[in-house]
This record gives C-alpha cells, sequence and structure tokens, in this order.
C-alpha cells in the first residue's frame, strides 16, 4: 500500500515540487497550507504534472484544533515534511513574534499530534543559515552552529533544538533535518516555480524579473569582499534536486536501514558560485542580458558558503544532478510563464 505523507506549506515554492516529486515516486500526498505565501492555483499544476491531485486542506498549522481534525479525516499518515514556515529574513527582524509563533507553534503542535497518530518521522526543513560565516568552506553537518543574525535564522536553530529534545525525551518518532543552501529555479515543464509576492529579495527571483524588463537594473550587493570577482559566493540548488532529495529523506526515514533516530544532512551541490558568475551563467543560458550595477553590501550578508554534501551523497544516495545553467533556463521558462498568465 503507499505511504501516505503530509506535506505542511505544500503549495509553496519547495513543497510544490516534493509533492511533485513524492506522487511521482508513489507516495499518497496531502498538503496542508494556509495560502499566506503561496496560491490555490498550485494544484492545477501538481495535477498538470502528475496526473493526480493531492488532497488539499487549506488551514493553519498554528491551530492545533485544524491539525488534529486533519489526522482524524486522513487515517495512516506515516510520515510528515514540514515545509510551513514563515521565511523573510528582514520581515523577521520587523516582526520577530509572529515568526517565532508562525515557525516554531507550527513545528511543536505536529510533533504533539505525531504519537497520537501513530506518523512514524518527521523531516524538517532547515538553513545552512545555522552556520552564520563559516570559517571553512565547503562546510559540513559538524560545523559549529553559530548565534542567529535574525529571528528567521533562530527560529531554524530553535527548530533542531525542539526536535532533538523531543526525541531525546524518548517520543516515538524519528527526524531528519535538512539544512538547504540556496533553493532556485523552477519545475522543467515550468507549470510550478517560485511565486515571489511584491519586490523580491533574492538573487534570482530579481534577476529574472529583471531580466523580463519588470525592474530596471540588478544591484549587485558589493564586489569588495574576499573573493576571485569580488561578490560573494553561495551553492545554488536546484528546486527540483532539493525535491527530490526529501523522498529519499522520507525512504530512509521510514525504512528498515534508518541511521537512526535524528539525522542532519546538507542539501547543496558542493559548488560555489559568485553573484557574478551566476549572471553570466544566466546570459549564456538564455541569451538575455541581464542589466546590473554594482551598489554597496547588503548589511548582514555572508561573504562565502558552500556545501560539503558528502553525507547526504554516500548516506542518502542524493546527489545534486542539474547544471547551473539548466537551472537558469528553468526559472527563465517559469519566468516567462508566468507573465504570460498575467496577459
Ligand atoms: P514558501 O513560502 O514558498 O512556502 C511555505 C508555505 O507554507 C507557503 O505556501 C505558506 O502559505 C505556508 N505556510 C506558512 N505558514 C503556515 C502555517 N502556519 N500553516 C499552514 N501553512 C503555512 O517557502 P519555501 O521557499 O518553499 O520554503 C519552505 C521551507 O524551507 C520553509 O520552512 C523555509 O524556511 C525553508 N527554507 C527555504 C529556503 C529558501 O531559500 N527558499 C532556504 C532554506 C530553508
Ligand atoms: N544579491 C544581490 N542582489 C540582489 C539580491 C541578492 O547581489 O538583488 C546577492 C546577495 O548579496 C547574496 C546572494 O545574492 O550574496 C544571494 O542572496 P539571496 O538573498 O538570494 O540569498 P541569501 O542571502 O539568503 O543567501
Amino acid at each position: 500500500m503507499a505511504k501516505k505523507i503530509l506535506v505542511t506549506g505544500g503549495t509553496g515554492y519547495i513543497g510544490s515540487h516534493t509533492v511533485v516529486e513524492l506522487q511521482q515516486a508513489g507516495y499518497e500526498t496531502v498538503i496542508i497550507d494556509n495560502l499566506s505565501n503561496s496560491n490555490i492555483g498550485v494544484l492545477d499544476g501538481i495535477e498538470a504534472i502528475t496526473g493526480s491531485r493531492p488532497v488539499f486542506v487549506e488551514g493553519d498549522c498554528t491551530d492545533i484544533g485544524t491539525l488534529r481534525r486533519l489526522f482524524e479525516e486522513n487515517r495512516g499518515i506515516n510520515g510528515i515534511i514540514n515545509f510551513a514556515a514563515s521565511k523573510a529574513v528582514g520581515e523577521s527582524v520587523e516582526k520577530p513574534l509572529m515568526y517565532y509563533r508562525n515557525n516554531l507553534n507550527t513545528l511543536m503542535n505536529l510533533l504533539e499530534l505525531m504519537p497520537e497518530y501513530g506518523v512514524e518521522g518527521i523531516v524538517f526543513s532547515s538553513s545552512c543559515t545555522v552556520y552564520g560565516e563559516p570559517d571553512i568552506n565547503p562546510i559540513d553537518e559538524t560545523a559549529p552552529i553559530k548565534t542567529a543574525t535574525s529571528p528567521y535564522g533562530n527560529t531554524k536553530q530553535i527548530s533542531e533544538e525542539i526536535i532533538t529534545d523531543f526525541i531525546n525525551s524518548g517520543a516515538p518518532v524519528r527526524s531528519i533535518i535538512l539544512r538547504y543552501f540556496n533553493p532556485v529555479g523552477a519545475h522543467p515543464s515550468s507549470l510550478i516555480g517560485e511565486l515571489p509576492r511584491g519586490v523580491p529579495n533574492n538573487l534570482v527571483p530579481y534577476l529574472t524579473q529583471t531580466a523580463a524588463g519588470i525592474r530596471k537594473e540588478l544591484t549587485v550587493f558589493g564586489d569588495n569582499y574576499d573573493t576571485p570577482d569580488g561578490s560573494c559566493i553561495r551553492d545554488y540548488i536546484d528546486v527540483v534536486d532539493l525535491a527530490k532529495a526529501h523522498v529519499m529523506a522520507m525512504e530512509r526515514m521510514l525504512g528498515e536501514n534508518s541511521g537512526g533516530k535524528i539525522e542532519i544532512f546538507n542539501l547543496g551541490t558542493g559548488r560555489g558560485v559568485s553573484v557574478l558568475e551566476l549572471i553570466s551563467a544566466f546570459e549564456k543560458a538564455t541569451g538575455v542580458k541581464v542589466p546590473y550595477r554594482i551598489g554597496e553590501r547588503r548589511a548582514g550578508d555572508i561573504e562565502k558558503i558552500w556545501a560539503d554534501p558528502a553525507k547526504a551523497n554516500s548516506e542518502l544516495g542524493w546527489k545534486a544532478e542539474v547544471q547551473v545553467e539548466e537551472t537558469m533556463r528553468n526559472a527563465w521558462a517559469w519566468q516567462c510563464r508566468c507573465m504570460k498568465n498575467q496577459d
């Protein structure tokens, strides 16, 4: 019988791509999302790609009553992937309580209900932000956790601690914590992708909107860092590769060969790419020029960080496969599709 997975935040950016991969791998999926940062039309995209529509519950995970009803009405959920969270770093500085409430209550409600409904494990979306500015690159999972520089980052650190404390208390659940590097791109079908609201803060949506003429120019935040071309370095991971890692994590967590009650994996390509290199990759892949200028450094930016994904490679059996040019082509195709839909 197909295993049933609850995907919180499943109409969001990473969640929707993961639901596609789960369904294609034979899992049944149930999504809960309050649509605070996504829209219901995403379900059409998932259905068009996979041929089946996930069960969808519109609801808020901070409300334990809503979650309890979901578990009552959808018996036999084997695992959870918890994407539901608020994720804008700048907004978290302005509205810290909203971030702590949303991100932490969501997680605690899920954990509390798992033993009651026999849910075996939870995959949690963490971030490389927990490492702060690394002392060495590439960075592996044993690197120290640095003091968080934003309430958002702190919710990820605290969430990791909550999961650990809960499992160490003897709770009958397992967890895999995935620390993502920089997820970018869109599904190659262009049927789902990232839907930033308002002016994007992140590099790739800003870049594609600039290439499309929606923004006048892209500002490169600093070219005087201690990097080969002076711009910051990140590890950009294709969102479909990232989604596939969740399927492998779920298989491991629910399978016979689970590697223990709590495991942590970095999810990145292992390759650092600078802002200027990413712009060039986009231009090369699409043939479209990106007007840009060099601006001031952005406060709080990390100079350089990229993953050592060896543990995920060897233990999960997962490896990032999509090349950055292909990711840029998919990001651009998605941007074009979004504009066509607005016409
Ligand atoms: P997203 O905003 O696109 O998706 C999150 C979804 O959760 C949205 O659809 C939103 O409506 C929903 N949601 C938020 N709070 C909810 C609640 N209380 N109840 C029900 N639904 C709720 O974000 P994403 O980029 O897909 O990120 C998914 C997860 O991955 C988040 O936990 C995020 O912190 C983490 N993450 C993202 C990145 C990134 O760069 N995108 C990097 C590292 C970690
Ligand atoms: N960046 C940039 N211009 C922008 C947005 C981002 O130069 O308009 C840079 C930013 O300084 C960082 C990189 O792009 O070095 C990735 O930024 P993003 O906000 O996408 O991710 P994060 O800072 O979380 O790694």
